[in-house]
């Protein structure tokens, strides 16, 4: 198998439309992902990269397609979307290589296939957020600026960020076939992706064993997002990456102040998508998948996977929440121990991120009087685990450093108003590590400043 020619595009014009990219006006490279370029063995020199990056050449003379796709958007089925403003260029070492705000496809449904420049740096410094916090997550490779006029509220400029990943097939791509009973079709794409990506399930139940799986990289990803405290935002099924990815990355959110019911997506009235909601939606989301494999999975195989979707969640979360708590022994009151400490984080409105990386600290813990109780218990119950090198422990999985919605507001200022790109990089560094102390960095721990505190972002832009 050539690790370099683009797979998705073996399935067949069902599955795509062969598009032209449109660049940009005066494009430059904003930042390259140093390691991703290396891990990808793309080997192209900047000038060249550039030229690929902003849709002016092709990569490796692959002829660009835009996947079509269908979905349920906050509960309603939508019988055909697609990529709109995204499209695969190519493949590298086994990853596609997507760009998104290259212009319009077949799929954009009127709408210009643009991105502004101020989402893309958003996309560009979750996706190494998420890397560095160890969630599942596509990666972005470059984030290209420009001098074309993208029409939004404002006039904006428009930018490009190449992402890639394994695959971009989400449960969409599925539903949209389903939906039109073209069972040949959801045949050929599950046989594809198998293939592909989950080989350990080709043996006789291989439809049922692939479903199970997706059902578990789901429940892990759900897992660490709640564990990280990331919002996503726009959990619809087209958001849905069918290996377990965080993908799309728009209204997103990591936690603050820590609030359940957090809703990050200004345009989510009914809070459907908030923060407390999304294990439940994930097994909604994967209900839909299931609904439209069920050409090739019995109902009974169907009911028996997305029962274990709890269980798996529940593991995966638990487990991870005990290690940021420096649980290493097991206990049966963990549960209510980690919930109390939750209760007085949200009564007193304390930051998530900061304090349970200050868990590691029980001094700094101490002068705070709100925790006077609760600290009591911890103490007794960490005894338990005396000889354990905790503070280090914990601090590999407690971040220092989250991509706070303000310290991405000032990078996309600054990037906006003075043309100055140099905070995205200092961020991006940030962000690839942070677990790591960085020292001489403490002021990006801070909590919003006053100005930030009504920063509001919503669906797509
Ligand atoms: P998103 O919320 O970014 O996942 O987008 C939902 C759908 O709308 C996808 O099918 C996108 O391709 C499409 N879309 C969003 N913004 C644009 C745009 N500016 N131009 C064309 N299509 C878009
Ligand atoms: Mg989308």
């Amino acid at each position: 198998m050539d690790k370099n020619a683009l797979n998705f595009a073996s399935l067949g014009d069902d599955f795509f439309s062969p598009i032209e990219t449109q660049t940009l006006k005066n494009a430059f490279l904003i930042h390259k992902n140093q390691a991703l370029y290396q891990k990808l063995e793309i080997g192209l020199d900047d000038k060249t990269l550039l030229k690929v990056a902003s849709g002016t050449a092709k990569f490796q003379n692959s002829q660009p397609i835009a996947s079509i796709y269908a979905g349920h958007q906050f509960g309603y089925f939508v019988p055909q979307l697609g990529d709109g403003r995204s499209c695969l260029i190519g493949q590298a070492n086994g990853h596609e290589l997507s760009l998104k705000g290259a212009g319009q496809t077949p799929f954009s449904r009127g709408a210009d296939g643009r991105c502004v420049l101020r989402s893309s740096i958003r996309e560009y410094l979750a996706s190494i957020a998420m890397h560095g916090l160890g969630i599942p997550t596509t990666e972005a490779l470059t984030l290209v600026g420009s001098q074309s006029e993208v029409y939004r509220e404002n006039i904006e400029f428009g930018a490009i960020v190449m992402r890639t990943a394994p695959s971009h097939i989400r449960f969409g791509n599925f539903e949209l076939f389903a939906s039109r009973g073209q069972i040949v079709q959801v045949k050929k794409l599950a046989d594809f992706v198998i293939r592909h990506h989950y080989p350990q399930c080709l043996g006789k139940n291989k439809y049922s064993d692939f479903l199970v799986l997706v059902i578990k990289r789901t429940a892990k990803m759900i897992a660490t997002w709640q564990a990280q405290g990331f919002e996503h935002g726009v959990m619809n099924t087209d958001n849905m990456s069918i290996l377990g990815l965080t993908i799309d990355y728009g209204p997103f959110g990591f936690l603050e102040k820590y609030d359940p019911k957090f809703i990050c997506n200004h345009s989510d009235h009914e809070g459907r998508y908030a923060f407390d909601q999304q294990p439940g939606v994930a097994l909604w989301n994967l209900s839909r998948l299931a609904d439209a494999l069920n050409s090739l999975i019995s109902d009974q195989q169907i009911k028996a996977a997305l029962a274990q979707y709890q269980g798996y969640l529940v593991r995966y979360y638990s487990n991870l929440m005990r290690t940021k708590f420096g649980l290493f022994t097991k206990d049966e009151n963990d549960n209510q121990l980690i919930g109390d400490f939750l209760n007085i984080l949200y009564k007193h409105k304390k930051d998530y991120t900061n304090s349970i990386r200050g868990l590691s600290n029980l001094q700094n813990l101490a002068a705070d009087g709100h925790y006077k109780t609760w600290l009591k218990s911890y103490q007794s119950r960490i005894e338990q685990d005396k000889n354990i090198n905790r503070e280090a422990l914990m601090n590999q999985v407690n971040p220092k450093f989250i991509l706070r919605n303000y310290l991405a507001e000032v990078a996309i200022r600054k990037a906006q108003n003075d043309n100055d790109y140099r905070e995205i990089g200092v961020l991006f560094d940030l962000l690839s590590k942070p677990f790591e102390q960085h020292l001489s960095m403490e002021k990006y721990t801070s909590e919003a400043p006053d100005w930030a505190q009504d920063l509001q972002v919503s669906c797509s832009s």
